[in-house]
């Protein structure tokens, strides 16, 4: 009889327990975003234009949060934040995004369910005005992955979104960064490039999600794609580890696959999240390159690395509370 109550009591405590921790699992949620990472000094920033980008990661970080809050799934909430950056002239996306060598605008994107491990990507599209939604729109309606160019504005097209002229995407930096990268013998410095943006999030279902977008690099050649675009590159999500996005010289982060690169050391090492998105930081920096990315785990545990001196970037948790912060 002794033996029994103590069977029932060992049972009974760990159903509670189970049913505790999944209940507090099902309450944890949050979303990190970035906008982007290179050299960004305090000293070259003046108070009114560090208000400004922080005022634009707050506004994209609630509407993620707003989304996450209601219960609604990840993928709505990275989307709906991306959405928010690529609106803001600031950050190099969308309506902000910086100058090809022939003056045009060309811009990246891709999203990523971590649930099913759907992706959806555009590179290379001009009149597209948000091209995150055109990437989610190719994961969820067509039977590809990536579309590019013509053919992913004709997708566009069918699909209804909104369209505008070139000349929606002219915004006096990005001009003048670009004539000045130019006139410049060397490569265009980094500071004349920064702004992509991501995000990545947990919902309360416990899924992972992220997405990244861009107009890449000033001055880049006719065709040039980064890895903001490319799964496994630039964005990634697997519930079974992690939802990442990167920023930063595009052409190392495809070398070293950055965002999956980080999942397969958490899924592979064992290795917690920060240890993972700090290492794959470090070998962009070995080989040369400069930048950061986001990274979130299916605990909620988070990490914003990056080896330059700033990074635009921010995170909300379950309170609602916003964290902003922009230098190193
Ligand atoms: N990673 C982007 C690209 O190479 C640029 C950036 O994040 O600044 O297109």
């Amino acid at each position: 009889m002794l033996r029994f109550q103590i069977a029932f009591t060992i049972v009974a405590f760990a159903c509670a327990s189970a049913l505790a921790a999944e209940k507090e699992n099902q309450m944890k949620f949050g979303m990190v975003i970035h906008g982007g990472a290179g050299t960004i000094e305090r000293g070259e920033m003046t108070p009114p234009k560090e208000q400004a980008y922080r005022a634009g990661l707050e506004q994209a970080l609630k509407a993620g949060y707003v989304v996450l809050e209601r219960g609604a799934s990840s993928l709505d909430a990275v989307e709906a934040a991306v959405r928010v950056l690529e609106d803001n002239p600031l950050f190099n996306a969308g309506k902000g995004a910086v100058f090809t060598h022939q003056g045009t605008n060309e811009l990246d994107a891709s999203i990523m369910d971590g649930k099913t491990l759907n992706a959806g990507a555009v590179a290379a599209v001009q009149h597209i005005r948000n091209p995150i939604s055109l990437a989610r729109l190719v994961m969820e309606k067509s039977p590809h992955v990536m579309l590019v160019g013509e053919g992913a504005e004709a997708f566009g097209k069918q699909m209804g979104v909104p369209f505008v002229d070139q000349k929606y995407f002219y915004t006096e930096e990005r001009w003048q960064a670009l004539q000045k990268a130019k006139a410049s013998p060397t490569p265009v410095s980094d500071k004349d490039r920064h702004g992509t943006v991501g995000a990545v999030a947990l919902d309360k279902a416990g899924n992972l999600a992220a997405a990244t977008s861009t107009g890449g690099i000033t001055n880049k050649q006719f065709g040039r794609v980064g890895d903001s675009p490319i799964i496994g590159a630039g964005t990634y999500a697997n519930n079974e580890t992690c939802a990442v996005s990167c920023t930063g010289d595009g052409e190392y982060f495809i070398r070293i696959d950055v965002a999956h690169d980080v999942s397969a050391m958490m899924q592979y090492r064992k290795m917690p999240v920060k240890e993972a998105a700090q290492a794959a930081i470090a070998k962009v920096g070995k080989l040369g390159g400069g930048g950061g990315l986001i990274a979130i785990d299916r605990n909620g545990h988070f990490a914003m690395p990056f080896n330059t001196s700033g990074m635009y970037r921010g995170h909300v948790g379950p309170d609602g509370k916003i964290q902003i912060e922009i230098y190193r």
